[in-house]
């Protein structure tokens, strides 16, 4: 795959920051309730480089993208804790050597 200048054929993952007028909460305090802040397309998030709001529909696919890392971060945090082979090991070692000296670390 080579790089170019044109546009990009393939999507790319821009860095996003926390928007600094919502603090990524999304909405701004109103008078009565919340509104949807208008520095981040009421998405909490703003393109790190610029410190502007991406367009609607580079943001959904940002979001999505980094959403899809996220769950597959947590999938694997899941699966490393409760099902992993070395999980699994480790457990096993503590309760084998008798459990009484459990530091809790
Ligand atoms: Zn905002």
């Amino acid at each position: 795959m080579r790089k170019s200048h044109g546009p990009a054929f393939k999507k790319v993952v821009i860095e996003l920051d926390k928007c600094p007028l919502c603090r990524g909460r999304a909405v701004t305090q109103g008078m009565f309730h919340d509104l949807p802040c208008d520095r981040c397309n009421a998405s909490g998030w703003v393109a790190a480089a610029t410190g502007q709001a991406l367009a609607l529909d580079e943001l959904v696919t940002q979001l999505g993208m980094r959403l899809q890392a996220a769950t597959r971060q947590i999938e694997q945090l899941k699966k490393s804790r409760a099902t992993g082979p070395e999980a699994l090991y480790q457990d096993g070692n503590r309760l084998g050597a008798g459990g009484t000296n459990y530091t809790g670390d």
